[in-house]
């Protein structure tokens, strides 16, 4: 099921204007918790072959620029009903403007989530250092071997800055939540046991189900994925490793 590994470029920063491709209003499910607004850049430099967001990765010229003026006219609106913006893609730390972007939404009094792969932990350290997110949500494909890993996010991966990002947020500075998107052709029980002794001693590793309607690689397509009662029993299995 693996396809072919390419490193995906990522944008030079004078080619990025920074377009917001997707703007939803109010998410109750993005920052747990919190009713937020969700912002979605394009472009990743990951090709997970699971994505459910591929459009927006692959083809970001398919989507409409939302006018930055517009969404911040409507976070002024909204601040009074939602907690926080949620910034997710697509891999939001490839893009040179982000921190201007969070610093905006920061300048509105509302609180900023980032969803991020964890491959960029440079730009990672320099949101936290200068106080640009509250949360953040990282992706853990897969076990951190060089192999497993490059499966999950379909091309090679650092690995170093992948640890990188876990130990930055194991500092504790912020709200953080790792999470797993499990795939029966990409990740066995022993997969995830092997993630969460990895992730041993964070705040919490959660468990998604693959969706299949409409993934990046066709080959994935209507794939079976795990009943829901086993992955809630992998999830009660992991939790207790997590939290040792
Ligand atoms: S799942 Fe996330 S990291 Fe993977 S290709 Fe899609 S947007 Fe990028």
């Amino acid at each position: 099921m693996m396809q072919a590994l390419a490193q995906a470029p990522v944008p030079a920063p004078h080619a990025d204007p920074l377009s917001i491709k997707g703007f939803l209003e109010t998410s109750f499910v993005d920052w747990p918790g919190k009713v937020v607004s969700v912002l979605f850049l394009p472009r990743c430099n990951f090709r997970c072959p699971f994505c459910h967001n591929h459009s927006l990765v692959v083809n970001p010229a398919g989507y409409d620029d939302i006018p930055r003026p517009y969404i911040m006219a409507r976070l002024t609106e909204l601040k009074e009903w939602v907690d926080g913006v949620c910034i997710s893609g697509g891999e939001p730390t490839i893009h040179p403007r982000l921190p201007s972007l969070m610093a905006e939404v920061k300048e509105l009094g509302l609180t900023v989530k980032l969803d991020t792969n964890g491959s960029r932990p440079d730009i990672l350290q320099a949101l936290l250092a200068q106080g640009l997110v509250d949360c953040v949500a990282m992706d853990i494909k897969a076990p951190l071997d060089e192999v497993s890993y490059a499966r999950a996010a379909g091309t090679a991966v650092d690995l170093a800055a992948i640890q990188e990002s876990i130990a930055l947020l194991e500092k504790g500075e912020v709200e953080y939540y790792f999470r797993t998107t499990v795939v029966p052709a990409l990740h066995k029980g022993e997969d995830l046991l092997h993630i969460a002794r990895h992730l041993s001693g964070s705040s919490s590793l959660t468990l998604q189900n693959f969706n299949a309607e409409d993934p990046l690689d066709p080959r994935f397509k209507g794939a079976a994925s795990y009943h829901a009662e086993w992955l809630q029993g992998m999830q009660e299995r992991i939790t207790p490793i997590i939290q040792q």
